[in-house]
């Protein structure tokens, strides 16, 4: 939070959370932790991409959507990215934030061989006042 003021600043945090309980049910292991300062500040994606991307605007970005990524290529330091409506763009920088199945990433070589995806599962639970301890 320190290092991106604007995320307070702009009212980006949903709530703050001051701690965690996680339980193993195999192991029977527990852990607890609730501080006085927040861990973890929740933030709705759908807001708080827009507002990332407003502020990107403001800052003089040039906002370009409804395209993917489809090569991207580095010799002598310039970096070519080739759009999927067949658009060139040329750049000395590029910056990979296109996910987990980064194309970025593996059009320059990041991602390693090897690479594994895992499966997961998620529930998102209501809790009421009488079980949220
Ligand atoms: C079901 C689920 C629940 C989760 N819940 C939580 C949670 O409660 N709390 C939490 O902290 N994290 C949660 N995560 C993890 C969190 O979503 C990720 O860690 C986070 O979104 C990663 O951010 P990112 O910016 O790297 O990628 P992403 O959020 O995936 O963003 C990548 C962006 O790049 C775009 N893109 C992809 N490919 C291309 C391309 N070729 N060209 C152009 N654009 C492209 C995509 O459209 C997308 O907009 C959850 C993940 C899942 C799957």
């Amino acid at each position: 939070m320190k290092r991106f003021p604007y995320i307070e600043k702009e009212g980006l945090v949903e709530s703050y959370s001051y701690g965690g309980y996680a339980y193993y049910q195999t192991s029977k292991y527990e852990l607890k932790h609730i501080g006085d300062k927040p861990l973890v500040g929740m933030v709705l994606r759908k807001k708080f991409d827009y507002a990332l991307v407003k502020l990107a605007i403001d800052a003089g970005c040039d906002f370009k959507q409804g395209n993917r990524v489809n090569r991207v290529q580095i010799k002598n330091g310039i970096v070519k990215i080739k759009l999927g409506n067949n658009e060139d763009i040329t750049s000395t920088v590029v910056v990979g934030a296109d996910g987990v199945n980064s194309v970025v990433a593996k059009e320059t070589g990041l991602r390693q061989k090897g690479f594994k995806i895992g499966v997961c599962v998620l529930q998102e639970l209501r809790l009421n006042e009488k079980n949220d301890q």
